[in-house]
């Protein structure tokens, strides 16, 4: 999401007398549910509902016709029950039916909403929908998985927008924006070039990360024909799909079927699906399904009573509270076992507790031993979470399951995130080349990295490059394209691709599991516009025209991940193997050289050379004699070689890699 990250900053309160007027305070004595049968179960028995409200005084539930603009048919009040929990049933199955629940609190009836554990909702996710999941299921669904990985590190995760991907009109896709839009072959850009499904297969990446895509609040689902763009920071509903990517928002088994057919057909495809995750604001406050369930409760407030706001969007959720940890743990395990989802990227991570996410990895891994989790190691404002339990990057090591975005390596790459000018690494600056390799060992610690000189961290926070996700552009900030045009003003754009390629390189080749961003590899822009979040189609959506014009840089960037899934020595999983098989030369400004050793995690190469001219001069190297197959050189690159070469004094092109590697 589109938030500045803020380092750690400093705890708030912890003095008796503070904690006592902590408003929040009361909370820790609400009774908490962790049964599976929350808000509605459908079974043999008929319709039976269980809202947790602790401190509502009466509760009314209203079961209607439609989705929305209509009458209840019935209202039923309901009745206290156990652990703060209030109960309703009717002998029917009500398949069809769609319900709201509403509270009286301090005397006073609140708005209506579909709670919090709506699974499936009508348009604009107003009420709450009764549908029979077993007719949601595509054929052969029973049989779906995800790859096989062993580790995290080996996945190639490829971050994308349903519209940004689908929408143009070169895509050649019918449903264009839609979950489905993934589901069809065969489709191409004016050129024949495929795009896609196709394109993502041929890319060679082994898992798509997709924004977010429960059910958020800013698209207008009854009025599609507007064209709202957004990227869905905004939660609503957090356990059903977005309708606005269904055919049909306003039949909510519409959209629960043709997600799981978008998820099918990758998994078909061998790629894995990875959800971000948005649990740690709502799109409203006072209005949120939170707010109306148990106001106040799932919310982090300051010692004035009013919401704190560690995500810069109005409000922070509170984790560390029983049955706010228990809905994320309850919902991510939900996703994964209802839609067999790959993998989860927690937005502004650290406004959970280190807890919590410990819990969601430990569940995740009961579901699917495969199951990854990554997120954002930073908040984006203070909290009162003391900065010891929040789940930060420098926090990662307490955190064993799961890996955070690696900030260190994107900023000294290709320049701060902050200032469009500042270029980076790639792009010609000198002084980065240790935090370069801060990136390059996983962040892990290592004998050669002096990690007192790197520019964000100034201490090996990662206990194993499995921690570690690598990047240099995603959904945030300037993407790649944008980023060089304004740090390299006086350049070509056959220069910035170069230094694209560069860029890609390095984070292809370092430990930990790289991470591109949608449109990367065929050098699209977004206009310039740094925060596009609800930016139209017109800065957004990917123009598949660029297959072919940039079909140069798409080739090396399949060759780059062709390369990289080859070799496990780029993927190895523990901080001492990096530390014995990477082996540094003496950096030199504007230069890296390192080299793996000794056939690393099972590799067919013994050694295998890698040389980084981020500098705008040809340098010259020395690599030890052998025989040698060059992999990537000046610019280009070829998973199984460019040639041969002896070794010794070595070129290496300006702004490029030089890459060879030798069975013994
Ligand atoms: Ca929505």
């Amino acid at each position: 999401m589109k938030i500045l990250p803020v380092l750690a900053s400093i705890a708030l309160c912890c003095n008796v007398e503070a904690m006592a007027e902590n408003p929040d305070s009361k909370f820790l004595n609400y009774p908490v549910y962790n049964g599976d049968d929350l808000e509605l179960t459908v079974d043999n028995v008929g319709t039976r509902w269980r809202l947790w409200s602790p401190e509502a005084e009466e509760v009314e539930l209203y079961v209607y016709p439609t989705g929305r603009n209509s009458s209840p048919e019935k209202t039923i009040k309901m009745t206290k029950a156990e652990n703060g929990t209030w109960a309703a049933s009717m002998p029917e199955k009500l398949y069809g039916k769609f319900y709201t629940f509403r509270i009286k609190q301090g005397g006073k009836w609140l708005k209506e909403t579909p709670g919090v554990w709506a699974k499936a909702v009508g348009a604009n996710g107003e009420r709450a929908a009764i549908i029979d999941f077993s007719k949601t299921n595509p054929s052969g669904w029973e049989n779906d998985k995800g790859p096989a990985i062993k580790h995290i590190t080996d996945a190639i995760i490829y971050e994308m927008h349903h519209r940004d991907f689908s929408e143009h009109p070169s895509s050649g896709i019918a449903n264009k924006g839609k979950f489905i839009a993934l589901t069809e072959h065969g489709t191409t850009n004016p050129e024949g070039e495929s795009t896609g499904i196709d394109h993502l297969k041929d890319l060679g990446v082994t898992h798509v990360h997709i924004l977010p895509s429960y059910d958020y609040n800013s698209v207008d689902e009854t009025n599609l024909q507007l064209n709202q763009y957004n990227w869905g920071y905004d939660p609503l509903n957090y356990n059903s799909p977005e309708g606005s990517y269904s055919t049909n928002p306003s039949d909510p088994t519409v959209r629960v079927r043709e997600m799981k057919e978008m998820i099918k057909s990758l998994h078909d495809n061998g790629i894995g699906v990875i959800m971000d995750v948005v649990y740690n604001h709502t799109a409203d406050n006072d209005d949120s399904n939170f707010s109306l369930t148990a106001p106040g409760y799932y919310y982090r407030h300051r010692p004035d009573g009013s919401y704190s706001d560690a995500s810069g969007c109005g409000n922070e959720t509170a984790s560390e509270r029983r049955q706010m940890g228990d809905f994320i743990v309850n919902s991510v395990k939900y996703w994964a076992k209802e839609y067999h989802i790959d993998g989860f990227r927690f937005d502004l991570m650290a406004i959970h507790d280190i807890e919590t996410m410990n819990r969601v990895a430990e569940e995740l891994k009961k579901i699917n031993p495969n199951i990854f989790i990554y997120g954002e190691g930073w908040t984006a404002g203070d909290s009162p979470l003391p900065v010891e339990q929040r789940a930060l990057k420098e926090n990662v090591a307490k955190m064993p399951g799961v890996a955070v975005f690696s900030d260190d390596i994107r900023d000294a790459i290709k320049g701060h995130y902050s200032d469009a000018a500042d270029r980076g690494f790639a792009t010609g600056k000198k002084g980065l080349e240790e935090t370069v390799k801060i990136g390059i060992v996983g962040a892990t610690s290592h004998p050669q990295v002096d990690y007192k000189k790197g520019n964000n961290s100034k201490f090996p926070y990662a206990a194993a490059p499995t921690q570690i996700v690598n990047y240099v552009s995603c959904h945030d900030d300037l993407m790649l394209t944008d980023k060089l045009r304004k740090s390299m003003p006086e350049a070509t754009d056959a220069d910035r691709k170069r230094a694209a390629r560069l860029a890609q390189t390095i984070v292809f080749t370092s430990q930990g599991t790289p991470f591109m961003f949608t449109g990367e590899e065929i050098f699209r822009d977004k206009k310039g516009v740094h925060n596009s979040y609800k930016s139209p189609d017109s800065i957004n959506a990917i123009d598949w025209n660029l297959r072919h014009q940039n079909a140069e840089q798409y080739e090396y960037y399949r060759q780059l991940i062709k390369f990289r899934k080859a070799h496990p020595a780029f993927r190895m999983t523990t901080a001492e193997e990096v530390a014995k098989h990477i082996k540094f030369d003496k950096t030199e400004p504007g230069l890296i050289s390192y080299t793996i050793t000794d056939h690393a995690n099972g590799d067919e190469f013994k050694d295998i050379k890698l040389i980084f001219n981020g500098s705008s001069s040809p340098r010259t190297v020395k690599v030890a004699k052998g025989n040698w197959t060059v992999i990537a050189e000046d610019g280009k690159l070829n998973a199984d070689g460019l040639g041969q070469s002896k070794g010794g004094n070595l070129i290496v092109a300006p702004r490029s890699a030089l890459i060879l590697g030798r069975v013994k």
